[in-house]
């Protein structure tokens, strides 16, 4: 830290993203990324993009936000675009909670969550996941605090009924309730018809992990008229501009090609369908996933030595040194090739270690 740093964020504690090492060719199952490349059309768009650099992206994001009022039945008025959905989540925070509305999520999330909280100095409660990992609803009812909850949860993949969602909404109604649907697209209920009937709700979305496109940065938010405005207030008081061209017109061909995106989705249900039983069957407890990971645990081995193991192997996987989930990895589930190969390095680590 320099000496010019500013006292307010002298004490913060970055986000640690998945690793992303260049020494060796890896089978990256680390960062929840698609294995499949985006749409032919995204290509071509983004190639024919490329040559109007010269000029701003639209502030306004016009074309991008009708598309996606289109796919999700809302206006385009209830749709904000941003640099990826950490954006959307960080204006959110901003937006939405304060000293007098502070914030409430699980103990075991995603790790952003804590990390925005610090950054501008809102109090917030981390509620213990139960047992099994799953969030109790009841938790958040009527908390009069502003809730977050990631559906599916990361990185147990665990997910909430639309009944329970809609419950602790209707129950802050003075409160903002923030579901981020970061995973939805392999198996969730999407909470966005909701956002009809409840003033409170914000579903935050994003194009890198069903959609493929983790490297162009593109989430959104949806909800009310009213929220969507404030957060465009924040947006343009940071950089108008946070979607840059490019991004835009991948975003507006990924949603033509949609049948595309949710035939992968299917085939990343069905990989982890097959590894998840292939991983019982080693002996392995793994949780019930609706997410394109799954979060397991081998008595036989501890978390972070089969993680390391594997590394070494050129298979790389997500250990977080945490309480109470330091005995698992969260594996994203690729390719099924990519899966064999992950099951083969792993029953031969199994075995090397009972001779
Ligand atoms: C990956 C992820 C995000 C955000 O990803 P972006 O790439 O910024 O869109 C948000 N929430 C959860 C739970 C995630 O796993």
């Amino acid at each position: 830290m320099s000496e010019f740093f500013s006292a307010r964020y002298a004490g913060l504690i970055p986000y640690t993203p998945g690793e992303q090492p260049k020494d060796m060719k890896y089978i990256k199952l680390n960062t929840n990324e698609s294995p499949f490349p985006p749409s032919p059309a995204v290509e071509r768009a983004v190639a024919a993009e490329s040559g109007r650099l010269q000029l701003y992206s639209d502030p306004e994001n016009r074309t991008l936000r009708e598309r996606l009022a289109r796919r999700f039945s809302v206006s385009p008025e209830e749709v904000v675009v941003t640099n990826g959905s950490d954006e959307v989540l960080n204006f959110a925070f901003m937006a939405f909670a304060d000293e007098s509305r502070p914030l409430r999520f699980p103990d075991i999330t995603y790790g952003f969550y804590p990390v925005f909280a610090n950054l501008h100095g809102i109090p917030y409660t981390e509620v213990p996941l139960r047992e099994d990992f799953s969030i109790a609803p009841e938790d958040y009812t009527g908390v009069r605090e502003t809730v977050v909850i990631a559906n599916p949860n990361a990185p147990t993949g665990l997910s909430l009924s639309l009944v329970e969602i809609e419950r602790i909404v209707a129950s802050n109604p003075e409160n903002v309730v923030i579901v981020d649907e970061a995973y939805v697209d392999f198996g969730a209920e999407s909470a966005i018809p909701l956002t009809k009937k409840y003033k409170n709700l914000l579903v935050t979305g994003t194009f890198s992990k069903s959609r493929s496109m983790a490297g162009a940065r593109l989430g959104f938010g949806i909800g009310n008229k009213a929220l969507i405005a404030d957060l465009n207030t924040l947006r343009y008081s940071t950089n108008p501009y946070n979607v840059n061209r490019m991004t835009e017109m991948a975003g507006v061909a990924a949603l033509e090609e949609d049948e595309y995106y949710m035939s992968n989705c299917r085939t990343i249900v069905e990989n982890r369908e097959w590894t998840t039983k292939r991983l019982q069957e080693l002996g392995f407890s793994v949780l019930s996933s609706r997410a394109n990971f799954v979060f397991a645990a081998c008595p036989r081995i501890g978390g972070k030595e089969l993680y390391l193991s594997l590394k070494e192997r050129g298979v790389l996987v997500r250990h977080f040194d945490k309480d109470r989930i330091r005995e698992y990895n969260r594996i994203t589930v690729g390719t099924r090739e990519q899966m064999e190969v992950l099951i083969r390095n792993i029953e031969e680590i199994l075995k090397e270690r009972s001779l």
